[in-house]
């Protein structure tokens, strides 16, 4: 008989659950995910079945553990992360009277302007973390409330999918501090429901579910699930956090000072603080890990995406190309962009295409190259868009700074980071260390790892540092530094001169545009 133990992290995310099977020190066994659709009849709805979500988390834990090929007894935890601010209405029989209404549905827009503006909404933030912004659900029930009345009365809980999928395996709302902290509604200092907040949306206490802590665990899984999953109704299910804060663990990025910058398709920048802190200005989200541990940062929207924009709109024949001779596009772009000095000899772009959350939380924002002149050629227009990423994320950790001081080492994640000259602009940019960790499911493995300290296992999270390794390491190059020097106050000047213009641009683009 061995003494192995067995760690099963789940991740619920907006195109699919990932469920991840360990054995002790975070080995990867097995895993296994399922993709869901988005629903997005017009462009501003975003919307899941919460039952698609709820069989792909059923799905996804039952086949990582057929996987696997273990004895499911000696799974000592299922911990679970989820994406944040999602919202579901449910009826008093307990049943969905919604889908569940995504981060990406922009219907509440108008609403999270009145908020900002008219209701309060710098204190709201101030004591809840969350940025008003269309994606939260503080946002989305008030839209709810004044737009669809009818819907909003019938409603007896709002909740988000993690606490739909604990529902229906244990029949019990309950709701992380973490995921709770995403919802523009909870008071950090109190970890409670925020009064004003409630009022705004207005409901009471009883329309949320039941806040409790990250660590908090369930068991006595309904029959039936214990039965499809093969799992001993008393497997300990750890209701964990959300994704954002569980990768800055997944990837080691816990410690005071250490920096985690993420680009995807979006993109993202987290530090984690022992206390909830929150911006003046309203640049910076502050959402819950454990009670001791808080990550403050912003989410970006326009990350990789504005690269595959590029590939997709400007290269079509460097995309041949790479076809041709059988190697990625990006690898020929990002080569044709390094013939091209730092700072794109003088050319700046704002890579505001799809509007954006931090650092303008503008969603009328519009992308601009700056500077053209008739020296410049395509390549430079690619180095630009590449620059111009990393500069927006700057300007973010520049807002970080303010509040968390200057950083001693970035840790960078997601596709950019298998590009060396898209690392190295960062080093440059940020004028810093960057370390790229071996991260692979960071959400899973930080699920896990905070469900480990939950049952007691670890007295704390140093654990990671033996389980996340590194792969490229990056230091600042001076001449490039200087150059970006120069470059950097430029592009956040005019970033400001042309605030005042995207609200003009975008109603013409909504006016003409057929
Ligand atoms: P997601 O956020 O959807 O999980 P990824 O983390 O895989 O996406 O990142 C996708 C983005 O990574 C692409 O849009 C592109 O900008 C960038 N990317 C992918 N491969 C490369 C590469 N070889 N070189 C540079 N950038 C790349």
């Amino acid at each position: 008989m061995d003494n192995i133990s067995y760690y099963l992290g789940v991740d619920i995310g907006t195109t699919s659950t990932k469920a991840v099977l360990y054995k002790d020190k975070g080995t990867v066994i097995s895993m296994h995910h399922v993709e869901y659709p988005l629903y997005s009849p017009t462009p501003s709805v975003a919307e899941q079945d919460p039952d698609e979500i709820f069989r792909a988390v059923v799905e996804t834990i039952k086949v990582a553990i057929s996987k696997g090929e273990i004895d499911s007894k000696k799974i000592k935890l299922v911990s679970f992360s989820s994406a944040m601010h999602s919202i579901i209405a449910m009826s008093g029989e307990n049943k969905p009277l919604t889908r569940c209404i995504t981060w990406a549905d922009s219907r509440a827009t108008a609403w999270a302007e009145t908020i900002k503006n008219d209701l309060n909404g710098l204190a709201i933030y101030r004591r809840t973390g969350t940025p008003v912004h269309p994606m939260s659900p503080l946002c989305k029930i008030t839209w709810m409330r004044h737009d669809k009345p009818e819907l909003f009365n019938q409603t007896s809980k709002f909740i988000g999918i993690k606490e739909y999928v604990f529902y229906k395996l244990f029949g019990k709302y309950v709701i992380d501090y973490s995921i709770a902290s995403a919802t523009g509604m909870f008071n950090l200092e109190q970890l409670a429901w925020d009064a004003e907040a409630l009022e705004v949306a207005g409901i009471s206490r009883d329309k949320l579910a039941e806040p409790v802590p990250t660590t908090y665990y369930l068991t006595g899984l309904k029959q039936p699930f214990a039965t499809e999953l093969g799992l001993p109704a008393e497997t300990p299910f750890i209701v964990g956090a959300s994704d954002g804060v569980l990768s800055n663990l997944g990837v080691n990025a816990i410690d005071p000072g250490v920096v985690a910058v993420t680009i995807g398709t979006s993109g993202a920048i987290r530090t984690v603080t022992d206390r909830p802190v929150t911006d003046p200005k309203g640049r910076i989200f502050c959402y819950a890990l454990t009670e001791n541990h808080w990550v403050v940062g912003g989410p970006v929207n326009n990350g990789g995406m504005t690269f595959r924009w590029v590939r997709d709109q400007l290269a079509s024949s460097e995309v041949e190309t790479a076809k041709r001779l059988g190697i990625d596009p990006y690898e020929v772009l990002t080569k044709i962009a390094s013939r091209v000095a730092p700072g794109a000899d003088g050319l700046i772009f704002h890579p505001y295409l799809a509007g954006e959350r931090a650092p303008l939380w503008n969603a009328h924002a519009r992308g601009s190259f700056f500077g053209l002149g008739l020296h410049h050629k395509k390549e430079h227009m690619i180095r630009a868009v590449l620059e111009g990423v990393i500069l927006n994320l700057y300007s973010v950790l520049l807002a970080l700074q303010e509040i968390i001081g200057v950083p001693t080492k970035i840790q960078a994640t997601g596709g950019f980071a298998r590009s060396e000259l898209w690392r190295q602009m960062m080093a440059d940019i940020f004028n810093q260390e960057v370390v790229v960790p071996e991260s692979f499911e960071s959400s899973c493995l930080g699920a896990v790892v905070l469900g480990m300290y939950a049952l007691g296992e670890i007295e704390d999270f140093s654990i990671m540092s033996e389980l996340v390794g590194s792969t490229h390491t990056h230091q600042p190059i001076e001449s490039n530094v200087e150059i970006y020097n120069d470059l950097t106050p430029i592009y956040i000047r005019v970033s400001r001169v042309l605030e005042n213009e995207y609200g003009p641009i975008t109603s013409f683009q909504e006016k003409w545009i057929k």
